[in-house]
């Protein structure tokens, strides 16, 4: 990530990145309901090489500027993952790794995991019968609960980032984001809030889609909740923020704005785009005549996302 100075105030003035994503895999050992990532469900295609990723560390000179994105799949499930880690360490660069947790069940695992990542975002779905219906795997909660406990058992619990995704079963559970945390003794867990991306799978499912109104519900009673008892910080996406009340709407455009510009090359890879391909990946809402159009973000719009705390708000990379 590079920093440009203005030479005169000498302030920040517009953070500027090469990002590599990466699906090292497709196998998954979930099956989550509105899967994410198509080619899980349809093509069950190879694994990205070892030498895959060191000819492309070479190929564009990946360095400490830069932030890789290491996804699947369920990247876990790669035989080579460590070595293709710390492969990606050597760089120096951003490493941010995307699990369903259930393989960090293994402590020794866990932490060759963590120590070579700087953060790791696991996905939560609720309470444990929720969330087993969502991945559509009995026990997958019970796994998941014990990778996270590794993780803040160990020495890297700061690199963990939980994301809650609120399906309808979520919200009708009237499962508590904030009771969730605190029975976990994570409070402070920085987390992200994300409504569901209407995926092809998606909506093969019943009680996956919320309405608007229950989501926009739901969302502003958690980041009500949140700011006001944790310290962390909340990433916000795939919630149209004309759907939250006016009070919680209110709440955010008061909140001080320290976002700076950023702007980003992206680059994909998988097994089959093994030297890599960059992406357009960078839209804005197209609505009109909205004065949040801003901070009302998309992850199928654009890898910003909007990120919240007690005081301040700012346009952040996911
Ligand atoms: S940009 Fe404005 S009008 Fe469009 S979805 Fe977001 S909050 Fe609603």
């Amino acid at each position: 990530m590079v920093l440009i100075f203005d030479a005169h105030s000498f302030k920040k003035k517009v953070y500027d990145v090469n990002i590599f994503y990466y699906n090292i895999n497709y196998s998954c050992n979930n099956k989550c309901k509105f899967c994410f990532s198509h080619n899980t469900y349809y093509n069950n295609i190879k694994n990205i090489t070892l030498e895959d990723v060191q000819n492309s560390i070479h190929r564009y000179d990946i360095s400490y500027e830069d932030r890789i994105i290491v996804n699947g799949g369920e990247p876990t499930l790669h035989p080579e993952l460590i070595d293709i880690l710390s492969a990606f360490k050597s760089t120096k660069a951003e490493i941010i790794m995307y699990s369903n947790g259930r393989r960090l069940i293994n402590k020794r695992f866990c932490e060759d995991v963590l120590s070579n990542v700087d953060r790791i975002v696991i996905p939560r779905h609720g309470k444990q019968s929720i969330h087993d219906i969502i991945t559509q795997i009995d026990g997958a909660y019970q796994e998941t609960i014990e990778g996270i406990q590794n993780i803040i058992n160990g020495k890297f619990a700061n690199r963990l980032e939980l994301k809650f995704i609120v399906t309808k079963s979520m919200i009708d559970s009237k499962f508590s984001i904030i009771d969730f945390l605190k029975k976990q003794s994570i409070i402070d867990c920085n987390v992200v809030i994300t409504g569901v991306v209407p995926t092809k799978v998606a909506n093969t499912h019943k009680n996956v889609l919320p309405n608007q109104y229950e989501l926009g519900e739901f969302i502003s009673s958690t980041i009500w909740n949140y700011l006001r008892r944790s310290q962390g910080r909340l990433k916000l996406m795939d919630c149209k923020l004309c759907i939250l009340p006016v009070s919680m709407r209110e709440i955010i455009e008061g909140l001080t704005d320290k976002s700076l510009p950023i702007q980003y090359v992206y680059y994909f890879f998988d097994s089959n785009i093994t030297k890599g391909r960059i992406m357009s990946y960078g839209n804005e809402r197209k609505c009109s005549n909205c004065n949040m159009k801003i901070y009302c973000r998309s992850i199928e719009d654009s890898c910003k996302v909007l990120e919240l705390n007690r005081y301040e708000k700012r346009i952040v990379l996911e």
